[in-house]
């Protein structure tokens, strides 16, 4: 079971809409950082250990600021996410660069920080090389294909665009190698949302085997692997998390057999987990606006799928409770929609919810990772602030709310009208 509460509480919660309408994300920064900290301590064996957040789960600097204060590097994939890890002194091996498809010129930017970088394929060997040259350290992705199972968001690694084949892996590191490279780190990431830690487990497995056999193979020496991320989380309350003593437990005995024992050692142990180091901690909060009794119940918001698309993109459960009603029975089944003209902007379908009036603040749990970073302007629908609920009990904001301004910002109206239709 995983306890769905909001840190806080009805009347905090309305002193706060106050100052700031709904809807707002909020963060919880202690729970934030006390998950980090068991992470941290699940790999306590591993010296070399590092998490690398990914920066598109929750892109903004000031979550960002508190994950590098417990240590935490960042994983990037584009110029604006590598310009928010220098926003916040990120340099060097703090930053890993995995992206896919990659333009020269965020090369180029993820070069300048000294980023390590993590090649998708093969080819762009000769294209880093080319157009910005070649860094001291390479690190490749490894697609398993058919090796490994995947899963449903991430799909089967075998239909995935990412990543080298295992043929590549054993060319790619050899070209590397003869080009007078002489530092590595292997990458895979085959899993997203994954709640079995075996599965963890199993991937570390394929990594540590991988080492050993490219090692003896080309005569080169690898300093990390980095088994991605796609830790998952319990969205639903009869769901458990991901035990990190089991996942940290379980590579520990592969690393002594598989590295230790082998003279492979030492080998650092990399994350880049995004949802599973904000996801939890992050709530949608909303009010209740309108309700609706047709062919079913509605309860309309005044947030809508552009805060948070997941239930509509991928129908994901989202949990939902309504603040000062915890204790009601959950007697009354409604649709809770948003305003999109698209039949798919519903936060829940047939949901079983207390008794809800117009007027009701509504919390919509584990918004944190891949919520508002995933926000959208369709229909002319404004992104929501961020708040940070900090330690010490104060709440400040990380991100206004958009305005109509910030919508309008790319067009020319001075041109508009001298544009003769
Ligand atoms: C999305 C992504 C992550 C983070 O995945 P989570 O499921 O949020 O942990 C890590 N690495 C890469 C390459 C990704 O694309």
């Amino acid at each position: 079971m995983s306890e769905k509460k909001c840190p806080l509480n009805r009347e905090q919660l309305e002193a706060l809409t106050k100052e700031f309408p709904t809807p707002f994300h909020l963060y919880d920064e202690a729970a934030i950082r006390a998950n980090a900290r068991a992470l941290k301590a699940a790999f306590a064996w591993n010296p070399g250990f590092k998490e690398y957040f990914a920066v598109k789960a929750t892109p903004n600097p000031y979550l960002m600021k508190v994950l590098k204060a417990e240590g935490f590097g960042a994983d990037c994939s584009s110029v604006a996410e590598l310009l928010l890890s220098e926003s916040i002194g990120l340099s060097g091996d703090e930053i890993i660069f995995t992206s896919n498809d990659t333009p020269a010129t965020e090369y180029q930017k993820a070069v300048d920080l000294g980023a390590i970088i993590n090649l998708d394929d093969i080819s762009h060997i000769a294209y880093l090389e080319e157009h910005v040259g070649l860094p001291e350290l390479v690190c490749c992705r490894y697609n398993p294909g058919a090796l490994k199972g995947g899963n449903a968001i991430i799909g089967h690694p075998e239909e995935a665009k990412y990543g080298f084949t295992r043929e590549q892996l054993f060319e790619g590191y050899r070209i590397l190698r003869d080009k007078g490279i002489k530092r590595f780190g292997l990458h895979t990431m085959v899993a997203s949302n994954e709640l079995e830690a075996s599965y963890f487990v199993e991937t570390a497995h394929l990594l540590f085997d991988l080492v050993a056999e490219l090692s003896a193979e080309l005569g080169i020496q690898f300093e990390f692997v980095n088994i991605g991320g796609g830790i998952g989380i319990p969205y639903k309350p009869e769901q458990k998390p991901v035990d990190l003593t089991v996942v940290g437990e379980g590579i520990r005995k592969l690393y002594e057999e598989k590295i230790e024992k082998a003279g492979l050692g030492p080998l650092d142990v990399r994350l880049e987990c995004g949802r599973m180091i904000t996801g939890p901690f992050g709530y949608l909060v909303s009010r209740v606006l309108h309700k609706k009794n047709t062919y079913k119940q509605y309860v309309g918001l005044d947030a809508c799928m552009t805060n948070l698309m997941r239930p509509g993109m991928y129908g994901a459960y989202h949990h939902i409770t309504v603040p000062g009603k915890e204790n009601l029975p959950c007697d009354f089944v409604c649709d809770v929609t948003g305003s999109l003209c698209e039949n798919n902007d519903k936060f829940a379908i047939d949901r079983a919810l207390p008794p809800i009036e117009i007027g009701d603040l509504v919390v919509i749990h584990d918004a944190g990772a891949h919520g508002h970073a995933m926000g959208f302007n369709y229909n002319g629908k404004l992104r929501s602030a961020e708040l940070l609920l900090r330690e010490g009990g104060e709440v400040v904001q990380i991100r206004r709310a958009e305005t109509v301004e910030d919508y309008f910002a790319t067009l020319d109206f001075v041109g508009l009208n001298k544009f003769q239709a």
